[in-house]
């Protein structure tokens, strides 16, 4: 019999195999979908170039995974960020440096007042105990409520919006304000979350994330093709069924989003505050897209590849390009209502919509396009991650932490430190190997 059955090959699941293993425990992970990483997916281009569709930058705040890939010398390398950002409004540029796009005066005192208040609030959450809410309003409004009673200028509100709905992966109309309170909190500042330089977009896999996914993946036994559809569970033993097998183990540990839970039959059924977590914490709602030049023309122009548009749905561009800038590389988000619109639109439809808006922000095509809808993936059903509207921290939030021995669980949605990110997943991963191993 297996010690410990491990659902979900993403990074989360992957890593706490490796944890566990080296606790002489014996592991197995099943991944349902065809191929390894979750929401690390790389893809390449015709010429070989690596394309990340999902996760691919590393903050310097990032410990556990910066440990790895020193560990395993995975290449590395600095985001580009030299030259101007380019902020679109109404179809006009201005060049801007560094975070604080060249709005007019009174946004700028509208926004910087709104974004000291909004840090100092998130320093009354405990990442720890989130759901011990110190301010339950703040619990039960949206994001976007607050921000209607805070800003009083509509250039504040958009590009505060871009910048949250881009950090979030939801539309401030969805998620509490707790929520993205604790978000800010988990990773330390609002600044951690937002700067290339000294933040979570400061160095990125110089051949793509699947090269992380890779390091673990050649040391822990796992099986791809297998969706769990059951399992059986009580006090010492746990038994899941998928597509192909019987797995039996003493504890099984779910390393998938909650929502992601929802599919799986429990046999006793899960206690219904467990069983309910699934509908109230939905994924976010992000499209990636990326953009490949024959070079990083924009340099010559003493631009850094950056561009805020509060226009569109493409809304947020970085200059993702390879260490030695062979070719040109953007990455860019589509958060937003038009970008929201475009999900009513076939994959084809949205990849031509993306193509036009990155002709107009850059002025050529681009030699390939990419784009995912995160929504459109089965398995994970949106990205980057799962978020409470309001009432959920408050109500759910101590069942997205909480064991129910043999079961566990973990996944960048449980993390303490840096939820959403991969930090995040395998914060959580180490702290579910600790509550198994030491129960
Ligand atoms: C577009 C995008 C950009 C991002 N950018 C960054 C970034 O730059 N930096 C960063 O740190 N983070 C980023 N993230 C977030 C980061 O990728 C995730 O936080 C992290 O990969 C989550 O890992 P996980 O193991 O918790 O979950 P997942 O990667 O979602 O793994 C869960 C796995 O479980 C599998 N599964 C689901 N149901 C079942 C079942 N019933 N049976 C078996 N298997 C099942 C899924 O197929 C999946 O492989 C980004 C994410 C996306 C999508």
């Amino acid at each position: 019999m297996l010690d410990v059955v491990i659902v979900g090959g993403g990074i989360s699941g992957l890593y706490a195999a490796y944890l566990l293993q080296k606790k002489g425990l014996n592991v197995q992970v099943i991944e349902a979908a065809s191929r390894l990483g979750g929401r690390l997916h790389t893809t390449y281009t015709p010429e070989g170039h690596p394309i990340d569709l999902g996760g691919q930058w590393i903050g310097p705040q990032h410990t556990r995974l910066l440990n790895w890939i020193n560990a395993y010398k995975i290449p590395v390398h600095r985001t580009y960020t030299d030259g101007a950002n380019l902020l679109i409004t109404n179809r006009k540029r201005r060049r801007y440096h560094g975070t604080i796009p060249k709005l007019s005066w009174a946004a700028l005192l509208d926004l910087g007042w709104g974004l000291a208040k909004l840090k100092k609030m998130a320093q009354n959450v405990s990442p720890i105990r989130p759901w011990e809410i110190y301010q339950p309003a703040w619990d039960e409004i949206t994001l976007a409520e607050w921000m209607r009673r805070t800003f009083t200028t509509t250039q504040a509100y958009e590009a505060f919006a871009i910048g949250l709905s881009t950090v979030l992966g939801c539309e401030p109309a969805e998620v509490s304000l707790w929520h993205a309170l604790f978000y800010i909190r988990s990773a330390g500042s609002l600044e951690a979350l937002i700067e290339a330089e000294g933040g979570a977009q400061e160095l990125k896999f110089s051949y793509g994330a699947a090269t992380l996914i890779e390091s673990i993946a050649q040391q822990v036994p796992w099986i791809t093709h297998e969706r769990v559809y059951s399992i059986l569970w009580q006090a010492d033993k746990v038994s899941l069924r998928t597509t192909n097998k019987t797995y039996n183990a003493r504890t099984a540990l779910f390393a998938i989003p909650p929502a992601a839970m929802k599919t799986i039959e429990f046999s006793p059924p899960l206690p219904p505050v467990y069983a309910q977590l699934p509908q109230r914490m939905p994924m976010g709602t992000v499209t990636k897209v990326i953009a490949i030049f024959d070079r990083p023309f924009w340099r010559e122009e003493g631009l850094s590849g950056h561009v805020l548009r509060l226009e569109g749905a493409l809304r947020v561009t970085f200059d993702t390009s390879p260490e030695d800038g062979s070719y040109g590389q953007i990455t860019g988000f589509g958060v937003g209502k038009v970008a929201r619109g475009l999900l009513h639109r076939s994959p084809e439809e949205r990849q031509a919509y993306y193509a036009g808006e990155i002709r107009q922000i850059f002025g050529r095509n681009p030699r390939w396009l990419y784009h995912k809808t995160w929504a459109d993936d089965p398995l994970i059903g949106g990205c980057y991650a799962g978020f409470f509207p309001p009432g959920g921290w408050g109500y759910f939030g101590e069942s997205l932490r909480q064991p129910i021995p043999p079961l566990y669980w973990c996944g960048t949605e449980r993390a303490v430190t840096w939820m959403g990110y991969i930090e995040g997943a395998m914060a959580a991963a180490e702290t579910a190997v600790k509550l198994l191993t030491e129960a």
